[in-house]
């Protein structure tokens, strides 16, 4: 039986999400709540819709002019097997893959979100981490909306154990 995962939509075209032009899942289910999250009909992971992940593969594939794809939500790490999936299929077509988390880079490592998604972050170029503070908005960080956030290398992170932050231009 194919894999399932539980979406709040796509866009397939996006320059909001990223650098370039990107493919962007907005998966369903966030534990972490922000104050001000501008998505919070993303949080309840009974929500939104169930889809196939080969079909998000499929749309994804058959999406011409595109930079990346980018993983939003709600939080992808909670369904970290369609992340793996995705990132994969997108690095096959030379595609970067980014990722938004409500989680830090340090709670991952330390196993806050679990083993699976500890091992799905070794599938993803650019993790955008921490959860969105509303004190700290911030207009001057470009794909981020609060201060604390930050642009993550990720092969560079877990090479060195400790974060490492992403050069995007
Ligand atoms: S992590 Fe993101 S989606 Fe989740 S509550 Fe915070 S801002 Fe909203």
């Amino acid at each position: 039986m194919s894999e399932h995962c539980r979406i709040a939509g796509t866009v397939r075209h996006s320059s909001v999400d990223g650098p370039g032009v990107r493919f962007v899942v907005f998966f369903q289910g966030c534990p972490h709540h922000c104050p001000g999250c501008q998505n919070p009909e993303t949080w309840d992971p009974e929500g939104g819709g169930e889809t196939p992940v080969e079909d998000l593969v499929e749309q994804m594939r058959a999406t011409r002019y595109l930079d990346g794809i980018t993983l939003s939500g709600g939080d992808p790490l909670l369904q970290p097997r369609a992340v793996t999936a995705l990132a994969d299929a997108a690095h096959e077509k030379g595609l970067s893959v980014w990722c938004y988390t409500g989680w830090t880079f340090e709670a991952l490592m330390q196993g806050a979100a679990g083993e699976a998604a500890l091992q799905a972050l070794g599938h993803i170029d650019v993790l955008v981490d921490g959860p969105f503070v509303q004190d700290l908005l911030s207009r001057d960080h470009i794909f981020r909306g609060s201060s604390n956030q930050r642009l993550i290398d990720v092969p560079a992170s877990l090479a060195s154990g400790q974060a490492v932050m992403a050069s995007v231009w």
